[in-house]
């Protein structure tokens, strides 16, 4: 699954149409695209794993979620143009939920697990079921910290709880708890505020560096590097990914060589050292 810094970026690639009028259609039927057509786009957002995209003069978002399947194309296009719009439009590969034709941009949404129109009310309704954003400029994040310490639920499961931290996925949650050296089954009331505090700033900056590189960097010599790439504005290139723990049940921790363990928690396995979080 698409976990938050991928949705920002997906976010991102359809802000590349942000002021344009565009042809709407849903071409799987999907969506009720007849809204759109003809409007000009104002934005397109990310909080945690969902995207809203908004028109001028239209009292409804789209809301996208995109689950495990889902994903969002954005190209640049040259086609023969009829006053706005390209004269023909491309044909439709694949399960096409919502397609945006502006100009000079073919944006696509592909399999995703929610595509729908929300009010006013359902955005706000949206917002407030889910947790700050370490991505979001607005985010608070003392009320995730609050969340956190008022429930006896091992940290592993609240901070992959969208409720709690909106964005975090499987790869970020074992990946953090890691390198705070977090004991994953530590109740949340017994995490103190500098522990939150640290593997929030260590999420708003992997996550940050995660969107300017397009994968999860979490390696520490790895995260220099993609962070120097990114200041100096050259490419970064795309992996090796390589976790501490993620994905490693069975060999070696990198840090302290302890076998690294799975377990289910929630609905995905937790990857975890037992020699580096101990406690
Ligand atoms: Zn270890």
């Amino acid at each position: 699954m698409a976990e938050g810094h991928a949705v920002h970026g997906m976010a991102r690639r359809l802000r590349q149409l942000v002021g344009a009028p565009v042809r709407s259609r849903s071409p799987n039927g999907q969506l009720d695209a007849g809204l759109f057509d003809e409007r000009v786009v104002a934005d397109a957002q990310a909080v945690g794993k969902h995207l809203l995209v908004s028109a001028v003069d239209v009292p409804l978002s789209v809301h996208l979620h995109l689950a495990m399947d889902g994903g969002v194309s954005v190209r640049r296009h040259q086609r023969v143009l009829e006053g706005d719009y390209p004269r023909t439009e491309p044909p439709v590969h694949g399960n096409v939920a919502w397609r945006l034709l502006s100009a000079t941009h073919l944006a696509e949404v592909t399999d995703p697990a929610v595509c729908e129109l929300l009010d006013e009310d359902g955005v706000l309704a949206l917002r407030a079921r889910l947790g700050p954003d370490p991505l979001r400029d607005d985010a608070e994040p003392d009320l995730a910290r609050r969340r956190v310490q008022s429930s006896r639920r091992p940290i592993g499961a609240l901070i992959i709880d969208q409720k709690v931290i909106a964005g975090i996925g499987n790869v970020y949650r074992a990946e953090l708890l890691h390198r705070a050296r977090l004991n994953p089954f530590t109740p949340g009331r017994d995490v103190d505020d500098e522990t939150f505090e640290a593997i929030w700033q260590d999420a708003v900056d992997l996550m940050t560096i995660g969107l300017g590189a397009g994968w999860i960097v979490t390696d520490p010599r790895q995260v220099a590097a993609v962070r120097e790439a990114l200041v100096r504005g050259e490419t970064v290139p795309r992996g090796p990914k390589r976790y501490a723990v993620y994905g490693r049940a069975g060999k070696p921790c990198h840090v302290c060589g302890t076998t690294v363990r799975a377990e289910r928690m929630g609905l995905q396995r937790l990857f975890w050292c037992p020699g580096c979080q101990h406690s």
